[in-house]
């Protein structure tokens, strides 16, 4: 069943169809990159030029207390708690990803410094490598990073010299999914601690945190949540280890009384401890206003639809597509994937821009994988089957050869 009438019949009967009016979506685009770019949902957009004109533009310094301008950082992250399974106080939005993954590693090095092994996977999101070694150059302890190749590997490293198991939940290219609560549960078991990065995971699958006793994740605003190019990250810690956050970038809003203008630095017992500095206003606001579109969604009918999707990209394109070179790059069982699909085809450097001259938005990761994202609150049923047979086309007719889609651009 990969035709278009079948594709309609679901849109007709999906029950999260009408959260797509939500955003403003170009109408001759199919977009499947909202796991790398979340587009503009019509909340945002209203929520920035209210605090750009009347905010900022009329109010002036006064909205840091009329628009509470300075509890961003928490009003934000309790809006992302429940689509991580997370309690409101769990969470503040603050800084990038990069950034926040210091601060937590940091914080988690210093609470095993006795052991020795981080592990991580060899193939992580480099930002995540790179910062680990920094993290663990800085902290001093004598801790090293080991890099698995394969998720297998994982569990015989999980002993009492483990100091902190570091993953990204679901792969960046592959769309692979860890299992969090069982992995979680090993590695405290060891007396080691977790640290999640939820980038191709918050707003993409159901996640429970707390249940699972998580001791930190961090994750992006600006994918599936949708906040807006380079919005404010968030940081999620287990309750037990709020009180006792000593993080290397704390800066004045990481004081318990930042008005105080206090000489000694005295941490926040809580969440605030992770902050560092003034909140980026506009950022958290278009985020926060994104962050609207979840309301009264349940996540289970989420994740059912994405599954939905992907199972149907998946048998799509190897229908249509068989004989073209394609081979799928993710996990074939639902049950081990995120919200995205990557194919692997030696000349997908060229193929991606093609699709994307012809109206399909997805993205190339070198060297080979065409990937894939699926946003169940706006990408329909008929847009997986076009954006296949668009692929196909563009495979059958060889389009990708023309000598115009043989540039590289900075950013893929
Ligand atoms: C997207 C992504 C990041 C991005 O980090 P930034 O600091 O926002 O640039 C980090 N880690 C993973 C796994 C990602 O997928």
């Amino acid at each position: 069943m990969t035709t278009r009438a079948y594709a309609e019949s679901l849109d007709a009967v999906d029950p999260l169809a009408a959260h797509r009016d939500a955003f403003r979506l170009p109408d001759s685009v199919i977009y499947l990159d909202g796991n790398s770019l979340g587009p503009l949902t019509h909340a945002a957009r209203a929520a920035l030029r209210e605090t750009v004109d009347v905010e900022w533009g009329r109010d002036l310094i006064g909205s840091w207390n009329t628009a509470d301008w300075v509890d961003l950082p928490r009003r934000v992250g309790a809006k992302i708690a429940p689509l991580i399974g997370a309690h409101a106080d769990d969470v503040v939005c603050t800084d990038g990803t990069s950034l926040n993954l210091f601060k937590v590693l940091s914080v988690a090095l210093d609470k095993r410094a006795g052991r020795a092994r981080v592990v991580s996977e060899r193939h992580n999101f480099p930002t995540d490598l790179y910062v680990a070694e920094q993290a663990i150059a800085r902290a001093g302890h004598g801790q090293y990073l080991y890099r698995v190749d394969t998720p297998d590997e994982i569990d015989a490293l999980i002993d009492d010299d483990l100091a902190v198991l570091l993953l990204t939940h679901v792969d960046y290219r592959s769309g692979a999914m860890h299992d969090l609560a069982g992995l979680t549960a090993r590695v405290q078991e060891a007396g080691a601690l977790v640290v999640w990065d939820l980038a191709h995971s918050a707003g993409a699958v159901p996640l429970g945190l707390r249940e699972a006793g998580a001791d930190f994740a961090i994750g992006c605003g600006y994918k599936y949540l949708n906040g807006g190019p380079g919005a404010p990250a968030f940081i999620y810690a287990r309750p037990r280890h709020q009180a006792t956050l000593e993080q290397p970038l704390a800066g004045w809003f990481a004081h318990t009384d930042p008005f105080a203008f206090e000489t000694r630095f005295e941490p926040a017992a809580d969440m605030r401890a992770f902050l560092s500095g003034t909140p980026g206003v506009l950022g958290m606001r278009a985020l926060e206003a994104a962050l609207d579109v979840w309301q009264g969604v349940d996540m289970a009918e989420v994740r059912a639809k994405s599954i939905a999707l992907c199972e149907l990209f998946i048998a799509t394109v190897e229908a249509r597509c068989a004989g073209h070179g394609l081979t799928l790059a993710s996990p074939r069982a639902a049950d081990r994937r995120g919200s995205q699909v990557a194919f692997r085809h030696p000349e997908a450097h060229a193929i991606m821009p093609a699709l994307i001259d012809h109206g399909v938005i997805g993205d190339m990761r070198a060297p080979d994988i065409l990937r894939f994202g699926f946003a169940p609150l706006y990408t329909r049923y008929v847009d997986v089957v076009d954006a296949a047979e668009i692929l196909h086309r563009i495979l059958d007719e060889r389009v990708y050869e023309a000598s115009c889609y043989r540039q590289r651009g900075v950013v893929t």
